[in-house]
């Protein structure tokens, strides 16, 4: 009677380790936690408060080590600059009432800091409706208090503006505003961030190279509010990891050499990716093909190809994949936009796209966007869309 466990056990082995199911899950796994821990509250989203994205660029040169990536600068990193504004703590009273910053308001990303006690409408507190320019400003004016019923959509502020402003939720809003006290703290200052490049060389033809690329860096924090950016971009920060861990094992070693990069700063503004086209670390006429990933945690809706129009035989490389192995559901193509990295890149003429995937994710730039909220259900059809893809963009 001792044989029936070993024969149950001998077919649940045989299932589960004799099928690349297996192997596919142990990518998923392995993406999943850079996901998670990258979008966790010890890396304070990633942005200008508590030195998130310096963590994050720790963590990640430490990954390409790991890997045994090869580095082309420092220690993987290239340094830069950027000045920007950001908030410690922020603090709102409406009517001696405490608002609950990240639900009921947001500080403006350019806002000024300070504090001020007991402003009233035209004594200090400036009322802007839904956004619209306030018809006065009034005597010595402090905040400005715009009411809003839009979702609220966070970013960084490059700029200060000299006063406080502060968008409220209408439904947070008491029926009269009598009285408004703030106190908003920051600072509007240099931050060194860098990118993270790593290479995988190619055996047949190293100086052909194609550069996959993910922003790591998302908004930080407001106050105590945790911006986690998991979808944005977490989730292509993990699976530009993924891709640099299946093709730095000897077995999956490419013809073409493939140079992985993790923006710092692309919320700021794509500096990150200028920066790099402007201090290329490779000689860009070198670059076949730019992927970049942003936004990879949906899937069930399709893939989106910006820049498939003028890049057509990426566009239709990865659609003939996709509908071959039915990956996605759609690959669908845009028009260019300036609205991830891989756009600094068209205007030095790089050939370049950029993907996201469609459907499943409805955060975007709120508090929201957390890892919890992930089902990532199609990661293995997009990581597969996306290896299939770099392994034939180049043959013959
Ligand atoms: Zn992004």
């Amino acid at each position: 009677m001792k044989s029936a466990p070993f024969n149950y056990a001998f077919l649940f082995l045989g299932l589960f380790f004799g099928s690349s199911q297996w192997l596919l899950a142990q990518n998923a796994a392995y993406a999943r936690r850079h996901l998670d821990t990258l979008s966790s509250a010890a890396f304070h989203g990633r942005g200008y408060v508590a030195g998130g994205q310096q963590l994050a660029a720790d963590y990640l040169l430490r990954e390409f080590a790991q890997l045994g990536l090869q580095a082309l600068s420092d220690n993987y990193l290239q340094p830069f600059k950027l000045e920007v504004n950001s908030f410690d703590s922020v603090y709102l009273r409406l009517n001696k009432q405490a608002l609950v910053p990240g639900t009921d308001f947001v500080v403006h990303p350019m806002s000024g800091h300070g504090q001020a006690q007991k402003l009233k409408p035209g004594k200090g507190l400036v009322l802007a409706e839904n956004g619209k320019q306030p018809k006065e400003m009034g005597k010595n004016p402090r905040l400005i208090l715009e009411t809003t019923d839009q979702k609220f959509t966070w970013s960084v502020g490059r700029d200060q503006w000299p006063l406080a402003y502060v968008e409220v939720r209408k439904k947070a809003l008491p029926p009269k505003i009598k009285r408004a006290d703030f106190y908003f703290s920051g600072s509007y200052k240099s931050h060194t961030v860098a990118n993270v490049a790593g290479l995988v060389r190619g055996i047949k033809h190293p100086d052909s190279i194609i550069v996959i690329c993910a922003h790591y860096d998302h908004l930080g924090r407001m106050g105590s509010v945790l911006f986690p950016g998991a979808n944005d971009n977490a989730s292509g920060t993990a699976l530009l990891l993924d891709l640099a861990r299946h093709y730095s094992q000897p077995q999956h070693q490419p013809d073409y050499s493939l140079l992985f990069i993790a923006f710092a700063a692309e919320e700021a503004g794509l500096v990150g990716s200028n920066y790099f086209v402007n201090h290329p670390l490779v000689p860009l006429k070198r670059i076949s093909l730019v992927l970049n990933l942003d936004l990879m945690a949906g899937g069930s809706e399709g893939m989106m190809v910006v820049n498939g129009e003028a890049q057509s035989r990426a566009f239709q490389l990865l659609d003939s994949l996709n509908r071959a192995n039915s990956y996605l559901k759609n690959v669908q193509k845009r028009a260019n936009a300036a609205n991830s990295d891989h756009y600094p890149f068209t205007q030095k003429g790089v050939p370049a796209i950029f993907v996201y995937t469609l459907g499943d994710v409805t955060a975007y730039h709120d508090p929201n966007d957390r890892s919890e909220s992930l089902q990532w259900q199609h990661y293995h059809q997009i990581f597969g869309l996306l290896r299939s893809f770099t392994d034939q963009w180049q043959q013959p």
